[in-house]
């Protein structure tokens, strides 16, 4: 299929592209690195009558470090860009490994960190990630610039807290404990593929006593939204993240972990692959600490 017919414009400020984003005469949708919307155009899931480009917006290209040590990412700044960057590779590799397991070279040259996060496929690896490392979400609309943690952002599948006026305009990550250690693992059928289950999992350790001090573990494709696990938390924090607590992680996951069945896989595949994957994920997390 093609295309139903629309404009395209590529605005220069944020306040252009609101402005048309905002306006009620014709319906207006953001595009970004394109590798989602533009599919969806051809299936004709998505119908709008204008493209607003937010490439070429010199503001939203920035990826830098800020004076507190935060990692802003601007919403156009492609995911080839952010995980060749040695301040992200450094200070957030996390990142960096979430934006590998993202389908090709091909599809990282062209997508962007935020159009990722603004799509919000619940299988997509850096909505995982986003929660993982606590990122901060900043939204520009008519209304003006509001601020919202990652636990608010993902709303449901395809469905975040920027509205269909509104841009996200950079994702904002803070910087990472000291003595921290971290793993992404996904089961996916083929490389490049979409995960159909992943793990994003960050342990700092509390190095006088040699025993984790915080845990976060949050899964894709186990829901609508990316899911944080603290049972499986709770296992972890206190322990020398050994077998037994990896074991007691593992079945807080087949207890408490409530994935679909799809065509790709079944509910319970996921939720014994998310705790295969946990165990390993943690050793791995904890070798880095
Ligand atoms: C063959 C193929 C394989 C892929 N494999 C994977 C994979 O394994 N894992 C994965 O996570 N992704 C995968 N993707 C998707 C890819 O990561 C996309 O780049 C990403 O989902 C969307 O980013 P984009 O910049 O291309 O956004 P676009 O396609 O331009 O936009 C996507 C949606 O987000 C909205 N949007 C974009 N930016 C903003 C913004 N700043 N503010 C508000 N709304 C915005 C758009 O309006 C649109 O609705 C794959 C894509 C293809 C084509």
């Amino acid at each position: 299929m093609k295309p139903t017919s629309f404009d395209y414009t590529a605005p220069n400020t944020v306040g252009e592209a609101v402005s048309l984003l905002a306006d009620e005469e014709r319906e207006a949708k953001v595009v970004a690195g394109g590798q989602s919307l533009i599919p969806m155009l051809s299936m004709r899931l998505a119908r709008p009558e204008l493209l607003v480009d937010i490439t070429r917006i010199p503001e939203l290209g920035r990826l830098h470090v800020d004076e507190s040590g935060n990692l802003r990412i601007g919403a156009a700044v492609r995911q080839a860009h952010a995980a060749a960057d040695n301040a992200v590779r450094d200070g957030w590799p996390l990142l960096a490994a979430a934006i590998g397991h993202i389908g090709h070279p091909q599809i990282r040259n062209r997508g962007t960190v935020c159009g990722s996060l603004a799509h919000h496929d619940p299988a997509a690896e850096l909505p995982t990630a986003a929660l993982a490392l606590d990122a901060r979400f900043v939204i520009t609309g008519p209304r003006g610039t509001r601020t919202v943690l990652a636990e608010d952002f993902f709303v449901a599948t395809f469905s975040t807290a920027v509205d269909a006026d509104e841009l996200l305009t950079e994702v904002v990550f803070p910087p990472p404990p000291a003595h921290h250690g971290w793993a992404f693992e996904e089961l996916t059928r083929r490389h490049g593929d979409f995960a159909t289950v992943g793990v994003a999992v960050v342990l700092e350790r509390d190095t006088a006593a040699g025993t984790v001090r915080t845990a976060r573990v949050v899964f894709c494709g186990a829901g609508p939204v990316p899911v944080r696990l603290p049972a499986a938390e709770d296992a972890l924090v206190g322990s020398d993240a050994g077998e037994q607590a990896r074991a007691a992680a593992a079945r807080a996951v087949l207890a408490g972990l409530t994935p679909s069945d799809d065509v790709h896989a079944t509910a319970e595949y996921r939720r014994e692959g998310a705790a295969h994957l946990l165990v390993h994920a943690c050793t791995t997390a904890w070798e880095r600490c």
